[in-house]
C-alpha cells in the first residue's frame, strides 16, 4: 500500500505535475492570490474573465492542487458549509440562507459547465448524493434531519427519503435501513479538476508561481495603497491580496486561532472485479456517506475503485499539518474496517493507497467570503469539509467583490461573516480530540441494537458532542 505522496488522485494523474517556476523577484500586480487550491484558482479564473486586463498573480507554497483540493473525496456537493440558523442572523435572514443554498445547488452545474467548456477531464458525473443509515439510531437521525430540511422548505426535488430496498438498489450498502437522496451532487477526480482549472486560469492570462510560500500578508505602508504578500523571493505589491489558504491559514502570522486545520483521511481500493461491482451496483456514481457521528464519505471512481474517507486522527497539536499526506496505520485500519463492513463484496480487494489532508474549520463552523476594499485584503474559506462546490461559489463571489461589482452573490449571508476565534492550546487539542472520542464511542454504542440502553446513551452522547462543538446538523 502506498501512503502519502499527497494523494492517490495525483499519483493516478501520473505523479506530481510538472513544476511551475517560483516568483522571479519583487513585482507589482493588480491582484495577488495566496494559495493555488480551488478557492484561489476559481477566483483567478473568474476575475480574469470579468476583467481581462488585470495582472493576476497566484503564489502557491507547493504546487497548484497540493492541498485539500488535490486530496479530497471528490464530492461536488451543494451541502451548506455551516448552520442555517447562524447564517440567518445576517441582514438577509432566512431568505438569505435560501439564496445561499440555491446558489450552492446551481454551483454543482456551474462546475460541470466550466469543465465542459474548458475541456477539463475530471470524471464529472452528476449522480446525486446518497446518505445511508445502517443502524436504527442513524435512521432516526436521518428522519430527524429530513424533517429539519422540510421545515426550511426543501421538497422532494431537493431531498428524497429512500427505503432500505430503494437505497440498496442504488448502492448495495450492507445493512442499509434507509437513505436520503439529494440530486444536487456530482463526483469528480479532484486532482484532475485542480490541474485542469490551473491550466484554464493560465489560458486567461493568470500567472501561477509555485514553490513560493508567502510568509506574511500586510497592508501597504502609510501613503501607499493596496497590500503586500511577502516571500523569500521578493514581495508582490497589489491593489488586492486574497488569502485562499483554508486549512493552512493558521500558519500565517496572527492567524493561529482562525481556521482549525482538521484532518481528513482517505483510502482507495485496488480496482474491484466485475463480479464485485455487479453485487454493489452504484451505477449512478452517487457520492455516498453514512449517518454515523464520525461519518464516512465515499465515491466510486472512474477507474473502478472505492475511495472512502473519514476523520481518523482529527487534529494535530498547535495546528500542525501533515507531511505529504502521510497517514497513520490505526486510521488506515479503521477506514479499511468501515469499507469492508459496508461493502463485503469489496473485502478481497486490497487497499492501494492511503493519504490525508487538512480542511479549514472556523469556530462557529460557518464559512466566510470577505473583502475589505479599503485595505485591499480579502479571504475565503472555512468550508468545514464541503469546500469543493463552495470554493467555486466563493471564487465567483470574491471576483465580484474585487471587481467592485454588486451582484446577488455579494449579498449572500456568508459575505463578511465573522466567527469567534478558537481556544488557545492545549484546550484546542483536548477539545477536538475529546469530541471525536465521544463521537466514536457514541457510534459504537449505537451499533448494538440489541441493547436499548446503550443505544440511547450513544445517541445522547452524540447530542452532547454536537452541543459542545456547535457542529450544525
Ligand atoms: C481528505 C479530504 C477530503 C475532503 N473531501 C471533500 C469532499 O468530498 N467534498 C467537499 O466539498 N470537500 C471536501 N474536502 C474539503 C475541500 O477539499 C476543501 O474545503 C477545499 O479543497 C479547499 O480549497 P482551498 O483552495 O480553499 O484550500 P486548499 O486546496 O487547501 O488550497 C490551499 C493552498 O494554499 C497553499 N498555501 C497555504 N499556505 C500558503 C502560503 N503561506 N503561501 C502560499 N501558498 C500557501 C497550499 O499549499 C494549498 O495548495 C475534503 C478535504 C480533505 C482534506
Amino acid at each position: 500500500m502506498r501512503n502519502g505522496e499527497v494523494s492517490y488522485w495525483w499519483q493516478a494523474q501520473g505523479g506530481f505535475p510538472a513544476r511551475r517556476g517560483s516568483l522571479p523577484g519583487s513585482t507589482e500586480a493588480d491582484v495577488c492570490i495566496v494559495g493555488g487550491g480551488y478557492t484561489g484558482l476559481w477566483t483567478a479564473y473568474y476575475l480574469a474573465g470579468l476583467r481581462p486586463g488585470l495582472r493576476i498573480v497566484v503564489l502557491e507554497a507547493a504546487f497548484a492542487g497540493y492541498g485539500a483540493s488535490g486530496r479530497n473525496g471528490g464530492w461536488v456537493t451543494a451541502e451548506l458549509p455551516g448552520s442555517r440558523a447562524r447564517y440567518a442572523r445576517a441582514a438577509g435572514g432566512a431568505a438569505g440562507v435560501r439564496a445561499l443554498e440555491d446558489a450552492l445547488r446551481s454551483t454543482v452545474d456551474e462546475v460541470g459547465r466550466v469543465c465542459a467548456a474548458e475541456s477539463i477531464s475530471c470524471d464529472f458525473v452528476k449522480g446525486g448524493r446518497l446518505s445511508v443509515a445502517t443502524t436504527p439510531s442513524q435512521l432516526a437521525r436521518l428522519r430527524e434531519g429530513l424533517a429539519g430540511q422540510r421545515s426550511w422548505g426543501d421538497g422532494e426535488d431537493i431531498y428524497q427519503f429512500l427505503t432500505g430496498d430503494e437505497t440498496r438498489s442504488r448502492v448495495n450498502v450492507a445493512g442499509a435501513l434507509g437513505g436520503l437522496y439529494a440530486p444536487a451532487s456530482a463526483r469528480v477526480q479532484p486532482a484532475a479538476l485542480a490541474a485542469g482549472l490551473a491550466a484554464a486560469a493560465e489560458r486567461r492570462g493568470v500567472e501561477i508561481y509555485e514553490a513560493t510560500p508567502v510568509s506574511e500578508i500586510r497592508s501597504a505602508a502609510a501613503g501607499e495603497s493596496g497590500a503586500v504578500a511577502c516571500t523569500k523571493f521578493g514581495d508582490v505589491r497589489a491593489r488586492s491580496v486574497l488569502r485562499c489558504t483554508e486549512g493552512y491559514t493558521a500558519r500565517l502570522p496572527g492567524l493561529r486561532r482562525s481556521l482549525l486545520p482538521m484532518n481528513s483521511h482517505m483510502v482507495v481500493t485496488e480496482p474491484l472485479s466485475e463480479a464485485a461491482w455487479a453485487e454493489i451496483g452504484w451505477d449512478g456514481c452517487e457520492t455516498l456517506s453514512d449517518e454515523a457521528h464520525a461519518y464516512m464519505y465515499a465515491q466510486r471512481t472512474a477507474d473502478g475503485r472505492i475511495a472512502l474517507g473519514g476523520r481518523g486522527v482529527p487534529y494535530r497539536f498547535a495546528s500542525a499539518v501533515d507531511h505529504l499526506g502521510q497517514t497513520d496505520a490505526t486510521t488506515v485500519a479503521a477506514l479499511t474496517g468501515v469499507l469492508r463492513r459496508l461493502f463485503p463484496a469489496a473485502s478481497s480487494a486490497g487497499i492501494a493507497h492511503a493519504w490525508c489532508g487538512v480542511l479549514g474549520v472556523p469556530r462557529d463552523w460557518c464559512a466566510s467570503v470577505t473583502y475589505h476594499a479599503a485595505s485591499g485584503i480579502g479571504w475565503a474559506g472555512g468550508y468545514t469539509g464541503h469546500g469543493v462546490a463552495a470554493a467555486n461559489l466563493a471564487g465567483r463571489t470574491l471576483a465580484d467583490l474585487v471587481a467592485g461589482e454588486t451582484s446577488p452573490l455579494t449579498a449572500l449571508p456568508w459575505v463578511g461573516h465573522r466567527g469567534r476565534t478558537w481556544e488557545p492550546e492545549p484546550a484546542r487539542w483536548a477539545g477536538v480530540h475529546g469530541l471525536y472520542a465521544l463521537y466514536r464511542l457514541a457510534d459504537r454504542l449505537e451499533a448494538d441494537p440489541a441493547a436499548d440502553s446503550r443505544v440511547r446513551l450513544g445517541t445522547a452522547l452524540g447530542h452532547v458532542g454536537d452541543m459542545i462543538s456547535g457542529i450544525p446538523h
